[in-house]
């Protein structure tokens, strides 16, 4: 078998899916002629590995393979701090409604907790402008069947007892929103995936992707070859120096990511929603009593997958309170108390990025039977469901379920594909996000 050597923009492959949303003409021949068990192998096995695994063997589309460098999780995932957000945005409704419908299946096909706890969120506008957007967030919610309250400043304390109100102009509290324990969701997909036939293989790191033509047959692990009808990338933000080792591109880029951990006094009910503050770039929500607080920061900083060190499993970056002091102080305004509250932590962990903020999942233009799915702009948990649903409707050569929220990879240009276009957007990509998400709705 030799190695693939392949340009992402191929000319024999140029665009030739474009504007067939969700359908895979070719694929599903090809694998019919070449084999009689589709094959399909997943490279990751964080919360989208894991997804995409129970989605493609819930869906009956083969033998399916899952292979992780380490430990399940051991990525991005284990440190993310587990929220799902509703908002009445179309690239956050359908999605999400997908996310919570999924949890309680999953959790009763799996035998087994994800942590789930729906607390609402309340939407916190310092300023008359945020809070008209967020009495539109009221008034669309409402048309979706969905409650919802719109709060004055002296009324928030009821829900949040730790809110100045003298801080805030209002709140939206959105109850449909919660959080769950990351690991634990892993843990229940790859439960269920195993309950299903995956073979799950740790310890195993890819070093390559392996071609015959231009179909990717399988890849070259440290433990031998792994043959392969159909392989996707959910390797987090390690997919795009796989795929640069095949000559291909993969338009994501890595930041460092943040949120801190204080024990405020009185401590936080477990109960109590968590919060969102779109203007500070700030979020955040009870944390076994204590606070978490984390940060979109402007002028994130940026890092280099392929430099971090070997093994990075379980690991996180340095701490770095000069890059999100500011942020901090802001939350402090909203929540005096944790002005003298000891700091427990300050998280800070890797995660990819794109430029408009949507992950890549899809095909790889150019290479049959090649998949993606990372890039996940720090949402990795709320679109896990949504991503291995789209992964099992592309290789099942279905209509996607969620076309509306384009996610194909190939939706870049030339220039948005280049890797230093996209590194030198990357300082911009976490705040950008959070406005992105934040203006959608007006
Ligand atoms: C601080 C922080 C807070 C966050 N909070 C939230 C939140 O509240 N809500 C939310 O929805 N999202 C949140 N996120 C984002 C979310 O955690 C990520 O988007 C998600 O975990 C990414 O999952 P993944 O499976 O794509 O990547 P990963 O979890 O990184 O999984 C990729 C896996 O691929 C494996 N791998 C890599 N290379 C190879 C190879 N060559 N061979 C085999 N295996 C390989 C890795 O070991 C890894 O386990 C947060 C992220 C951070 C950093």
């Amino acid at each position: 078998m030799a190695r693939v050597v392949l340009s992402l923009r191929d000319a024999s492959g140029k665009n030739a899916r474009r504007g067939q949303a969700g359908r895979f003409p070719s694929g599903r021949r090809q694998f019919e002629e070449s084999s009689a068990v589709r094959r399909i192998l997943i490279v990751g096995g964080g919360v989208i590995g894991t997804s995409v695994a129970w989605h493609v063997a819930e869906r009956g589309l083969g033998e399916v393979t899952l292979i992780e460098r380490d430990r399940l999780g051991s990525g991005t995932t284990w440190h993310s701090a587990g929220n799902i957000t509703w908002k009445p945005v179309p690239d956050s409704d359908v999605p999400i409604e997908y996310m919570l419908e999924l949890i309680p299946r999953l959790e009763r096909e799996a035998g087994q907790s994800t942590g789930w706890l729906r607390t609402g969120r309340l939407f916190i506008a310092r300023s008359p402008e945020a809070m008209d957007t967020f009495e539109g967030y009221a008034r669309a919610a409402g048309t979706r069947g969905h409650g919802g309250v719109l709060l004055a400043p002296g009324e928030v304390g009821r829900h949040h007892p730790l809110a100045a109100e003298d801080a805030i102009v209002g709140a939206w509290l959105n109850p449909r929103s919660g959080r769950l324990n990351p690991a634990d969701l892993v843990a229940a997909c790859a439960r269920a995936a195993r309950r299903r036939g995956v073979r799950i293989e740790e310890q195993c790191t890819v070093r390559g992707l392996v071609r015959r033509g231009a179909r990717v047959c399988g890849v070259e692990t440290d433990r031998g070859a792994f043959e392969a009808d159909d392989v996707v990338i959910a390797a987090g933000l390690w997919s795009r120096g796989l795929l640069a080792q095949a000559g291909l591109r993969a338009a994501h880029g890595a930041c460092e990511h943040f949120y801190a951990i204080a024990a405020p006094s009185p401590a936080l009910p477990r109960e109590t929603p968590s919060f969102i503050c779109a203007e500070d770039l700030i979020y955040g929500r009870e944390e076994v009593g204590g606070f978490l607080v984390g940060f979109f920061d402007r002028n994130a900083k940026c890092l280099d997958a392929a430099a971090l060190p070997e093994p990075f499993t379980f690991t996180l970056l340095d701490e770095d309170w000069d890059q999100v002091a500011a942020y901090y102080e802001r939350a402090c305004e909203i929540f005096p108390a944790l002005v003298d509250a000891p700091i427990r932590r300050l998280v800070n962990g890797p995660e990819s990025f794109t430029v408009d903020g949507h992950p890549l999942v899809g095909p790889v233009e150019g290479v049959d039977g090649l998949f993606l799915a990372c890039a996940m702009n720090s949402a990795g948990v709320t679109f896990s469901g949504m991503v291995g649903h789209s992964v099992a409707d592309w290789l099942a050569d279905e209509e996607l379920r969620f076309r509306e929220f384009d996610c194909r990879p190939e939706r870049f240009g030339a220039r948005e594909s280049d890797p230093a276009w996209v590194d030198a957007q990357m300082p911009h990509a976490p705040s950008t996000f959070y406005r992105v998400h934040n203006e959608s709705a007006l």
